[in-house]
């Protein structure tokens, strides 16, 4: 059997990593130069209780389960997974209705542990919250991830386990024969494939309508989000949300796994085309500060060092397109909008287990390892530790990005694991998402780049090709 996924973001490469569990040829393709760098890369990185989507709804069906998946995955692929749980906040007395229908909402839906609190308990958990709070709902099952690093170690995981992944190569066709899809192309290249699993992301409708399926168009809806310092970090320990709007959960404040505050995001319905329109705008963060402030009054906006924006793929249907379709072997991830990210273990465990492995008589290969260990990281370790491992290793005592205490070790141990950009190193070791936002480790980690992999400083990227960063000759 051989299985095409299209798509590396966090859903594709879960698909891609459940399907090496079977015997599988598992072809994982992707446009971008790294895994990840779609939706899945900004986004508000919430492991979400499941309290906010309509029962009956796929979002609804594959939330609760995938937030109660995230323990097995996270633990198995060593990724960071912090239950800091969640807090609708009603601002004023004609809130708490709405948190009364999110409470029956989420029983609905079986999310475990929701309890309405009064302003004092609110108040008593997170300090900074508006003292005018009229009261909040409490999801403890909700929590925190690095969606990049899941899909970043989803991908390594199916590697180990036999797949061939394909970046930089971006999906022109699908080919069907009879009913039956039989191959996929990008640019010159061809394989062969009997099943192929469309996990595309915005452009998801774009690939079902290469086999031939008549999707409606997605809308790229922009959600533009300020990073807080580490500094900021006791604002909120848990996740805060104010009461949701039509369009949706609204501007939230929530702690990241590495101990900073993020803000966002908004959301605004962008044309059918801008799809690469990730750009911020004044009136945007001004909206995310005020929306945040609204919540945390004391919040310190000179604390920002990062703005961001990410898109999620709305349908018409405000709906995930899962599962098989009128094409025999063509399968559907698809329009994956919030919550995509949590609901995604379950739906790749769905789809392979349920849809395909029964359909195809596939039995699960005993050989398969789930465990991928993360990069290690010796800034954690006391110094004594510390001190011991760099007798072993001298490279791990070397400090490259001081924000983060990442070392020349973890830098080369990324470029071994695929890193190949200043983005790739970055996204898997968290070099240069500290406080000064790579300021000082740059230059560092470009030449530690340009030496691992044999090339001229001048020809390593940022990230997209042709995003170098220094021209000429470059003399350590
Ligand atoms: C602002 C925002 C906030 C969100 N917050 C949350 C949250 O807190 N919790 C949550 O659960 N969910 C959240 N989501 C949703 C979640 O981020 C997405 O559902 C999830 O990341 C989607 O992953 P994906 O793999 O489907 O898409 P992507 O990560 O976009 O992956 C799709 C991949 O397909 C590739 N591709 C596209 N076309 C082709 C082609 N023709 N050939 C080859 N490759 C192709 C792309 O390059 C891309 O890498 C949020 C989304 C946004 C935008």
């Amino acid at each position: 059997m051989r299985a095409a996924v299209i798509g590396a973001g966090v859903v594709g490469t879960l698909i891609a990593r459940e399907l090496c569990r079977y015997p599988c040829d598992v072809l994982l393709l992707d446009r971008a130069p790294d895994v990840g760098w779609g939706i899945t890369k900004a986004n508000s990185a919430i492991v979400h209780a499941g309290f906010h989507d309509a029962p009956g709804t796929t979002r609804a069906r594959f939330c609760v389960p995938g937030n109660a998946l995230f323990d097995e995955v996270c633990g198995e692929l060593d990724v960071p997974l912090v239950r800091v749980g969640a807090w609708v906040l009603a601002l004023d007395e004609s809130e708490l209705e709405v948190l009364e229908e999110l409470l029956a909402r989420g029983r609905a839906n079986g999310v475990p542990g929701l309890a309405l609190c009064s302003p004092r308990e609110v108040l008593a958990d997170e300090p900074a919250v508006n003292p005018a709070v009229a009261g909040g709902l409490w999801a403890p099952s909700a929590g925190i991830t690095e969606p990049w690093a899941l899909a970043l170690a989803a991908a390594e995981n199916a590697i180990a386990n036999g797949a061939d992944l394909r970046l930089g190569h971006a999906v022109t066709h699908v080919r069907v024969r009879n009913g039956r899809v039989y191959a996929v192309q990008a640019a010159d290249r061809s394989w062969e494939a009997d099943l192929v699993i469309n996990a595309a992301g915005l452009w998801s409708d774009r690939v079902a309508a290469m086999a031939g399926l008549e999707p409606p168009p997605l809308t790229p809806r922009r959600g533009q989000y300020v990073l807080l310092d580490k500094a900021a970090r006791g604002l909120a320990r848990a996740i805060l949300f104010p009461a949701p709007n039509p369009l949706s959960k609204g501007i939230l404040v929530l702690p990241t796994v590495d101990g900073g505050i993020l803000l966002g995001p908004t959301a605004e319905d962008l044309a059918p085309d801008a799809r690469e329109d990730t750009d911020t705008t004044a009136e945007g963060l001004q909206a995310v500060v005020q929306g945040a402030q609204r919540m945390v009054p004391g919040l310190d906006v000179s604390l920002s060092v990062k703005v961001f924006a990410g898109l999620r793929p709305e349908s018409p249907s405000e709906d995930f397109e899962v599962g098989a379709t009128e094409v025999e072997g063509f399968y559907q991830a698809a329009a994956m909008r919030s919550p995509g990210l949590t609901a995604a273990p379950a739906l790749a465990r769905w789809l392979v287990r349920e849809q395909i492995a029964p359909t195809y008589a596939l039995r699960p290969r005993p050989e398969f390892r789930a465990a991928r260990p993360a990069i290690p990281h010796p800034g954690i370790l006391d110094d004594q530790a510390w001190n011991a491992w760099i007798e072993r290793d001298p490279p791990f005592g070397k400090v490259i990005c001081h924000c983060n205490q990442i070392t020349e070790g973890e830098v080369v141990e990324a470029i071994r694991r695929g890193a190949r950009t200043l983005d790739g190193v970055k996204f898997r070791t968290r070099a240069g998402f500290g406080r000064c936002q790579g300021g000082s480790c740059t230059d560092e980690i470009l030449l530690i780049l340009a030496r691992e992999l044999g090339i001229e400083p001048s020809a390593v990227d940022l990230g997209l090709p042709g995003s170098t960063i220094v021209r000429g000759e470059v003399r350590p």
